[in-house]
């Protein structure tokens, strides 16, 4: 059991472990869903993060016992297969963070191989290391930054990670944004509130930032409300 709160990049670094091998990553599951309008996915497992409200928690918070592990060749064909067969041609990697470190980040460049992609990321890596920006410029790539918080305390809690590292995913984002690469935040509507992502909106402009910032919806599963309430968040219960 993950206690909370956590040092995300040692979470990081331990989870990269459970799910790279020899440049193969765990995935679950591969299809198509109705996101983005359209978009061929691929699901896998392991992140910095155990968000209270993460679809995929179980998988996530043990990711040693889940998934099978994949060539980057295997997930391109496997991608671009149900692509033609569906009539996408848009992918993404979902249920996890595709960044955990070097080795699961040098797999994705190599899964981008399959055309034309969303990069859904935490941005709690390439905050922290911003020269990895570097080689996601020129791809056929949009990325979206999930931002769990509008200070260190409401990112602790969503997210499990100490609030030391809130301002990584920022750095994220920025750094992206300066680099010309096609790049949003998004956070979780319902709980953000407008007060949230009010506050949020007047960090980012601090840092030079102006974006439209898209609200995910909450799906609320039993074990999303429980694992909320664990952690003291009161759902609708405003700011902190
Ligand atoms: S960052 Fe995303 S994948 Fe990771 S725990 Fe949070 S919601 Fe789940």
């Amino acid at each position: 059991m993950q206690e909370v709160p956590f040092d995300p990049l040692q979470r990081a670094a331990e989870v990269e472990s459970m799910v790279m091998r020899d440049g193969q990553r765990k995935y679950y599951r591969f299809r198509a869903s109705r996101h983005y309008g359209g978009i061929v996915t691929a699901d896998t497992i392991g992140c910095p993060f155990l968000c209270a409200y993460c679809w995929n928690y179980e998988r996530n918070k043990c990711p040693e016992k889940e998934g099978e592990y994949y060539s980057t060749r295997d997930v391109v064909k496997k991608l671009t297969a149900i692509g033609r067969q569906k009539g996408i041609d848009l992918y993404r990697i979902s249920g996890a963070e595709p960044i955990l470190g070097q080795e699961s980040f040098e797999h994705l460049l190599q899964v981008l191989e399959a055309g034309r992609f969303i990069i859904e990321t935490n941005g709690l890596i390439l905050g922290s290391q911003p020269h990895l920006v570097e080689h996601l410029k020129e791809r056929n790539i949009a990325i979206r930054v999930s931002i769990k918080g509008w200070n260190g305390p409401s990112f602790e809690q969503l997210s499990g990670a100490k609030k030391e590292f809130f301002m990584f995913p920022l750095f994220a984002l920025k750094q992206l944004i300066y680099q010309g690469i096609d790049t949003w935040p998004a956070v979780m509507g319902d709980l953000f509130g407008r007060e949230g992502t009010e506050r949020l909106t007047a960090q980012l402009e601090e840092m030079g930032i102006r974006t439209r910032i898209e609200a995910e919806y909450l799906e609320r599963y039993p074990f999303v409300v429980s694992n909320l309430q664990h952690r003291g968040w009161k759902i609708g219960g405003g700011i902190r």
